[in-house]
């Protein structure tokens, strides 16, 4: 069915008013999932209509051209001249404050794709601490506590948010979705349905480039869209991020972190369930094979591991091995689990 866009609107003000904080199986140390609403964080993002003090108000409806013409165009870079002024003061307020690490370059991409710093940098250490380079820092999210699946999904939504969402309720779980803030412009109902199922919405910027490559003010954006469209639509403003490829720095982190009040998870498993079918000849069922491998391995540290709402593809290896999971004792949570109860 293809909703109206004023059904659309409809739907939305249910939605909101069903966007409660996460039931206390996943929050077992009280931490929000979402910024405090007074926050210094929380007041950067401000909605059309939002001014008179009535959330969601006089806002365009969800899906309409007018809806569409709040945010950049979709799946590129925004420009940087779009950006409120609010982000950028606080972006040189947080560079004011200190902290900012010097001595971290951009990366750049050879043909192949590949992005790499300079020659003769070292990023797998100090100052640059590259997470693809094998860098981890305290304060990114890596392991879970012991014998906890911290459950999430990248990239959506996508047209497979819909089966992916219904086998969630089903099994009445909860996930948290990294989710692309150009997909959800894109595809504004199943970004409801991802509400609607208690997901946890996360950060995985506005068009998942590599972060490296591109200036503070450019990250500022790509990550302050996506926070945008998300709370435009939920009236939530995300806490937790994963960034695209896992391509983090220290230069990313602090604008994240720093600028954002954001925290950063990374992931100490990979379903490699993103290469299936065109790359590396993976298949759903090597994916299945690598996951139950885990599954059956050892729970400490437990399994926070990269998984994705790409396509159905995706979702058959997480339908597939979830039995497993439940059979095997795993203790299904979304990501905000991670939160006081870290193992590094
Ligand atoms: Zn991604």
């Amino acid at each position: 069915m293809k909703l109206t866009a004023s059904l659309l609107a409809s739907v939305l003000s249910i939605m909101v008013a069903t966007a409660a904080p996460l039931e206390g199986r996943d929050n077992p140390h009280n931490v929000e999932p979402y910024q405090d609403k007074h926050s210094d964080v929380a007041k950067l993002f401000v909605r059309a209509g939002e001014k008179a003090g009535k959330p969601l108000a006089n806002g365009p409806t969800i899906g309409s051209a007018e809806w569409k013409a709040l945010y950049p165009p979709v799946e590129k870079v925004p420009d940087v001249s779009l950006t409120p002024k609010s982000w950028t003061a606080a972006l040189a307020a947080a560079k004011k404050a200190g902290g900012y690490p010097s001595g971290v370059p951009l990366t750049t991409a050879d043909a192949s794709g590949n992005y790499a710093y300079p020659a003769g940098v070292n990023p797998s250490v100090e100052p640059v601490c590259s997470f693809p380079n094998g860098c981890n820092k305290a304060s990114d999210f890596y392991n879970a506590p012991d014998g906890v699946l911290a459950l999430s999904f990248d990239d959506g939504p996508t047209a497979a948010t819909t089966n992916l969402t219904n086998f969630i309720k089903k099994n009445q779980i909860s996930a948290s979705h990294n989710m692309i803030g150009s997909h959800i412009v894109e595809l504004p109902t199943q970004f409801q349905q991802i509400i609607a199922s208690g997901g946890h919405l996360s950060v995985h910027t506005w068009s998942h480039m590599h972060n490296s490559a591109l200036t503070d003010e450019q990250i500022l954006a790509e990550i302050g869209w996506c926070m945008q469209v998300i709370y435009d639509n939920s009236g939530l403003v995300p806490k937790f991020w994963r960034p695209p490829y896992g391509d983090l720095d220290n230069r990313v982190r602090f604008i994240a972190e720093n600028v954002f009040n954001l925290i950063t998870v990374t992931w100490n498993r990979d379903s490699r369930d993103w290469a299936i079918p065109s790359l590396f000849d993976q298949t759903v069922q090597k994916s299945v094979d690598e996951v139950r491998s885990y599954v059956n391995g050892s729970k400490s540290p437990g399994m926070n591991i990269l998984e994705h709402e790409l396509n159905n593809a995706c979702v058959t290896v997480f339908e597939t091995v979830y039995t497993d999971y439940v059979n095997d004792g795993w203790d299904i949570r979304n990501l905000v689990s991670l939160v006081g109860r870290r193992r590094l």
